[in-house]
């Protein structure tokens, strides 16, 4: 008997869906969160160099853009110039100046990440200290959770400039979230809907990917980027604040008094129009220069960062990248970041990326300069190399040239070391930059020279 009512029930229910639909309301489902939806995703390392590009955020908060920055470290190995505190404990301070700076702005959604402060020049130190898997699964989680239209990030590379390692850090990991959030088998586990009422795992995140993605250089020649994104005047003056986009950029800096006490006093002594001849002389009010790393909306080299960009998701797009160049059977070749970043452009499709040529670096006066080599041998046999160093008068070789065997069908690290000189570096006037060259022959033939530009400097790596 009970057996047969189920089936008629069923069977009524079959026949008369509409009649079931009727007597049940469909409810909506979550759907994502829209108070965290950016137009923009600024990736930074250190919190102030946000500063780096707020001259070009104000101008786009004034369109209407929403805008979202992470901060890749705390800024804990900063020196502070306002109070005793050190380390872990500036870190904590620095993270508040920054969101302070940003809250001048209007902007609140602002995420620190877990990478430590690394004082090094190498954005493979960087990238190692941070714990750049760790890193690069955060940063995932926030493009999927932002769903960023565009990201604004630091140049990855190699260059004359302040290109601190952490700089290049935030670039490398930018970048390769810009490919990673849109691919659904890229840490799955972000995008599993919820098994359980109260999911303690599973984050129900969907993939997205990102439009656009442009860098800001962090170097000195301004030459190698010309022309190869668009260029925003900081002496354009906003329509809601009065003043220009570079007088709001200094305006927002004046939180972070742990990395500028002294700057900072002197502007809070000033009058109004003493402060906006520090804007221009200063070069706050400096054109802000974009590089154009991808897009996958179209739109034109120089053309303004969100043409070609209008709403809702588009597929993931996965970069077509082109094969490893070939070897020379006996080659000597830079290693460490700069062979690094020769794969990078190549496998991330951006091989339009300037790189200056011979590459280049600025280092702190007696520092030793390491220069990483590949050897490679794809000869059948064991070979002997030779290695010479040609370097500009006062510097001194420390270690790695002479002579050497590579077995057979064996790439080989080898490193060069040179003690940098002191430098006669005034206040107006840098020493230039010099060349240092490395010879490698094998058998009495030229298997390679390899050239470094080195700028030394006083100083370096300011944060
Ligand atoms: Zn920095």
């Amino acid at each position: 008997m009970k057996r047969f009512s189920i089936q008629l029930a069923l069977t009524i229910s079959l026949c008369f869906p509409r009649l079931v639909s009727a007597a049940q309301e469909p409810k909506a489902l979550p759907q994502p969160d829209s108070r965290y939806k950016a137009d923009i995703l600024v990736v930074v390392a250190h919190p102030d160099d946000e500063a780096g590009a707020t001259s070009y955020l104000a101008r786009a908060l004034d369109e209407g853009k929403r805008v979202a920055v992470v901060f890749t470290t705390r800024g804990s190995d900063g020196a502070n110039s306002a109070s005793e505190e050190q380390a872990a404990a500036l870190g904590d301070i620095r993270d508040i100046e920054a969101r302070r700076a940003l809250a001048t702005f209007g902007i609140a959604n602002v995420w620190f990440m877990g990478g430590k402060d690394t004082p090094s020049q190498n954005v493979l130190q960087s990238l190692a200290n941070w714990g750049h898997g760790a890193c690069l699964e955060q940063l995932v989680r926030i493009v999927r959770l932002t769903r960023a239209e565009v990201i604004v990030t630091v140049l990855p590379g190699t260059f004359i400039g302040e290109d601190h390692g952490d700089h290049q850090a935030a670039g490398v990991l930018a970048t390769e979230a810009f490919e990673l959030a849109g691919d659904p088998t890229a840490f799955p586990e972000q995008l599993a809907g919820p098994t359980k009422r109260l999911e303690p795992f599973l984050e129900n995140l969907r993939p997205w990917q990102p439009k656009k993605i442009y860098y800001s250089p962090d170097a000195d020649r301004e030459d190698l980027f010309r022309g190869l994104g668009p260029s925003y005047s900081g002496k354009d003056v906003s329509r809601t604040t009065h003043k220009s986009y570079g007088r709001m950029a200094l305006e927002g800096f004046r939180t972070h008094e742990t990395q500028a006490k002294g700057y900072l006093d002197r502007i809070a002594g000033m009058e109004d129009a003493q402060i906006q001849k520090l804007a221009e002389s200063d070069g706050w009010e400096g054109a802000q220069q974009f590089v154009r790393g991808k897009s996958l909306v179209g739109g034109s080299v120089t053309g303004d960062i969100f043409e070609g960009v209008t709403v809702g998701a588009i597929p993931f797009a996965r970069t077509e990248t082109l094969p490893e160049p070939a070897h020379v059977e006996l080659s000597v070749e830079l290693g460490g970041p700069w062979s690094f970043y020769a794969d990078f452009r190549r496998l991330h499709g951006l091989t339009h990326l300037p790189h200056p040529e011979p590459p280049e670096i600025a280092l702190q006066e007696h520092s030793t300069i390491v220069i990483p080599l590949w050897v490679r041998n794809g000869t059948a046999k064991t070979q002997e190399i030779s290695l010479s160093a040609t370097l500009p008068t006062g510097w001194m070789l420390q270690s790695g040239t002479g002579k050497f065997t590579v077995a057979a069908k064996q790439v080989a690290a080898a490193r060069i070391e040179i003690m940098l000189p002191a430098v006669a570096e005034t206040e107006t006037m840098k020493a230039e930059p010099q060349e240092v060259s490395v010879h490698a022959e094998s058998n009495g033939q030229t298997i390679g020279d390899v050239k470094l530009r080195v700028e030394v400097r006083k100083r370096t790596l300011p944060q």
